[in-house]
């Protein structure tokens, strides 16, 4: 299997609390990787230390061979690692169709912009239905999809998605993991942050448990979905 991402041994810290403790991880070519965990654990740190929002103060991390910890995030986006932030952060002022168009603002190729724009259509036709209302007078159902939209229209090889089933009802967050399914098999590699561990093991491929900035387990969601020590932490019994 070919590696795309691959952290190593990174420790990040706001200010005096160290909230990443040498932390290693991969993620290869065309998989679903999921990070779970307790609130608190360090999943969005993690992941926003991925996209560049964060630097660790040691360690490395690598995408496609090249070293990517201590670039600038929009060049990271540049190299093809997109984030959907937790919370959507959608510009709510701006309409469905200029939040998309954002996404697309490192790229310069028009027609394969419009191909992409009708992809996340495709995926999201409830976005089609409502491309000139204002982003912020969407449902938060929606404001995840128009998130995610906004992501995929900067045309990323992997895909960091945080949290993306916080504050929805199970029918919808069952909705959102169908279609992240459909878009790792159209070619993305997903990284997944997820407090609903059902879920998210269910559709990954491979899972890490972090528990107080550190990875205490780690192996293939099925086996990880099925084993005591996971049912009783996060599973709910
Ligand atoms: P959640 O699901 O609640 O977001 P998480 O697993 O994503 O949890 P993080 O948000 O990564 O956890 O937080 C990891 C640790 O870092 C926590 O102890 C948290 O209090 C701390 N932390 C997060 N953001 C900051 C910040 N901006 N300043 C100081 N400490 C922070």
């Amino acid at each position: 299997m070919e590696t795309m991402l691959k952290v190593d041994d990174i420790n990040v810290y706001y200010g005096a609390i160290h909230a990443i403790k040498g932390i290693s991880l991969e993620v290869n070519k065309g998989e679903i990787v999921t990070l779970i965990g307790a609130n608190g654990a360090g999943k969005s740190t993690t992941l926003r230390t991925i996209s560049g929002l964060l630097k660790p103060k040691t360690g490395t991390i690598t995408f496609e061979d090249e070293v990517i910890s201590g670039t600038a995030a929009h060049k990271i986006v540049e190299v093809g690692v997109s984030q959907v932030p937790e919370g959507r952060r959608v510009f709510s002022n701006m309409t469905v169709m200029e939040n998309l168009e954002m996404g697309a603002y490192i790229r310069n190729d028009k027609s394969q912009i419009k191909l992409d724009l009708d992809k996340v259509f495709h995926h999201f036709p409830r976005l089609a239905e409502r491309k000139k209302q204002e982003a912020g007078t969407l449902s938060g159902g929606e404001q995840q999809m128009l998130a995610m939209g906004r992501a995929l229209m900067s045309a990323p090889r992997l895909l960091l998605l945080d949290e993306p089933s916080m504050g929805l009802a199970p029918l919808l967050i069952k909705e959102i993991f169908e279609i992240i399914k459909d878009i790792n098999k159209e070619g993305t590699t997903v990284l997944l942050v997820e407090q609903n561990a059902n879920m998210a093991l269910s559709i990954a491929n491979r899972a890490y448990v972090l528990e107080t900035g550190q990875i205490s387990l780690s192996g293939d969601a099925k086996e990880l979905a099925a084993s005591e020590e996971v049912r009783k932490a996060y599973l709910g019994g």
